[in-house]
């Protein structure tokens, strides 16, 4: 399947830089060691809205590197050398980081945030909804597969932004199959059986 990928330019104000210090001028690792799943709760279009909207405020600020529409469309807002916004107070198998003294901890810095959009059910807070297309695995797998191979990322750092968000209100991306990513990740050779 040829990949449909547009690019469009989130605002400046829902990303930054990689940082290579934190808050107590520890060094950093700029480089992305870990990709956070993310489901849009609303349409892409709105997704896309959001990212191109100004938030000067902090707590405002929102984004995820790349949205990954029902029809398989990829778009990408945040080049991944940059940190987007993707999680809160959120953490990897214990590790965070402390950029901001008005943010609590969070795996933003080291992080790639890619977002599916939600099918027209699931535009709610239930615990589940009808899950994703074909076209959507398809695609994602293809967006994970480019970042693993360019930052050496293993499929063992491939995670949730449930699984990760320490604020306790996340629970995306909801009715995820981790078989059909698992599937095509084992077809592209990124996953030993
Ligand atoms: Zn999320």
């Amino acid at each position: 399947m040829p990949l449909r990928i547009k690019q469009i330019k989130a605002h400046p104000t829902n990303f930054g830089l990689r940082l290579r210090k934190d808050l107590y001028s520890q060094g950093l690792n700029p480089n992305p060691t870990v990709i956070v799943l993310h489901e849009t709760v609303y349409d892409l279009d709105s997704a896309v809205n959001t990212l191109l909207t100004p938030h000067p405020s902090d707590v405002d600020q929102v984004s995820y590197h790349t949205l990954v529409g029902r029809s398989g469309d990829i778009v990408q807002l945040v080049d991944p050398s940059f940190r987007a916004y993707g999680a809160g107070h959120s953490a990897f198998n214990g590790r965070w980081v402390f950029s901001n003294r008005n943010l609590s901890g969070s795996l933003n810095n080291f992080a790639l945030h890619v977002s599916l959009e939600t099918p027209r059910d699931g535009s709610h807070n239930l615990e589940v909804h009808s899950g994703y297309s074909p076209s959507q695995y398809d695609a994602l797998a293809r967006v994970l597969a480019d970042w693993m191979v360019r930052y050496k990322i293993p499929a063992t750092s491939i995670t949730t932004h449930r699984y990760v968000d320490l604020g306790g209100a996340r629970a995306d991306p909801r009715s995820f199959a981790w078989s059909e990513l698992q599937k095509r990740l084992t077809a592209l050779q990124l996953v030993c059986n």
